[in-house]
């Protein structure tokens, strides 16, 4: 039997070869990290989770005439995809002050923005992915300008699209990050969405209580990760209801409880 070929390792996920040219199979790893790899964990069930998190929001994106390289969910950890040459900038779209932001600003957490911030990184692990302007991109031709034209124009499309999803869940899109890629057909190519939308890169927020429902609760070790994934998950229909419904306040104190010793 042949093995497949590995692509890509990732933080928090391995890029495997796919079945048939032009395609690559993204595998979800239970993995953690933070502050630029400083601070590694294990999430019990979190690749499972982001799985099917991310399947779920890449195939509503598509509805709604989002280009995206999502095909097919396999298994439960894995999932395929188009290949793209991605572009090494990775967008981070704000609606609420919070995390860097904050700090690098003294704006209090929480602080609603009164217009949407589109901020650009360059996508370098060594270099903790500085953050860097139009002017960068385009001097050292990261992206041309009709692509950041179009993938500033996406990355608001789907902050408008999400922010209303989980609004409706009763959820607060306080932030997240997008990664585009480029696919080619012959001498042309296009942008299109990449990578992942998962409580991993998006700051998501209760409504009512605040509470923090994504890797904050690991970046700064408030316990209860695997809890707030799942809920997530159960908000947007993905996990068998026990009932409960989106106004429910989680109880982390309880459920870390329930859950036993570490
Ligand atoms: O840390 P910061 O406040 O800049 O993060 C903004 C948003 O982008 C957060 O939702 C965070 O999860 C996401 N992000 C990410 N990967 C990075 C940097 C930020 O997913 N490398």
């Amino acid at each position: 039997m042949s093995r497949r070929r590995q692509i890509y390792e990732g933080k928090a996920k391995i890029l495997y070869e796919g079945p048939e040219p032009g395609t690559i199979i993204q595998y979800f790893k239970d993995d953690a990290t933070a502050f630029n790899n400083q601070k590694k964990g294990t999430i019990n069930g979190k690749g499972v989770l982001n799985n099917r998190i991310s399947e779920h929001v890449f195939t509503l994106l598509g509805q709604i005439g989002i280009p995206t390289h999502f095909i097919r969910r396999l298994n439960m950890r894995e999932q395929l995809v188009r290949q793209v040459e991605i572009v090494p900038v990775e967008v981070i779209v704000r609606n609420v002050a919070a995390g860097t932001l904050s700090k690098r600003l003294g704006i209090e957490e929480g602080t609603p923005l009164p217009r949407t911030i589109l901020e650009y990184c360059y996508k370098d692990d060594a270099l903790g992915d500085p953050m860097i302007t139009d002017e960068h991109i385009a001097c050292f031709g990261w992206a041309s300008q009709d692509e950041m034209h179009e993938i500033s124009d996406m990355a608001i499309r789907v902050n408008d699209f999400l922010s209303g999803l989980f609004a409706g869940i009763g959820i607060k899109l306080v932030d997240f990050k997008l990664e585009f890629g480029r696919v080619w057909d012959g001498d042309f190519s296009r942008i299109i969405l990449a990578d992942e939308i998962s409580p991993d890169g998006c700051r998501l927020w209760d409504m009512k209580s605040n509470e923090k429902l994504d890797k904050d609760r690991f970046r700064r070790d408030l316990g209860g990760e695997v809890e707030a994934y799942q809920e997530v998950a159960r908000r947007l229909g993905l996990m068998p209801d026990e009932g409960a419904g989106a106004d429910t306040v989680l109880n982390f104190a309880d459920a870390k409880k329930a859950r036993g010793p570490e």
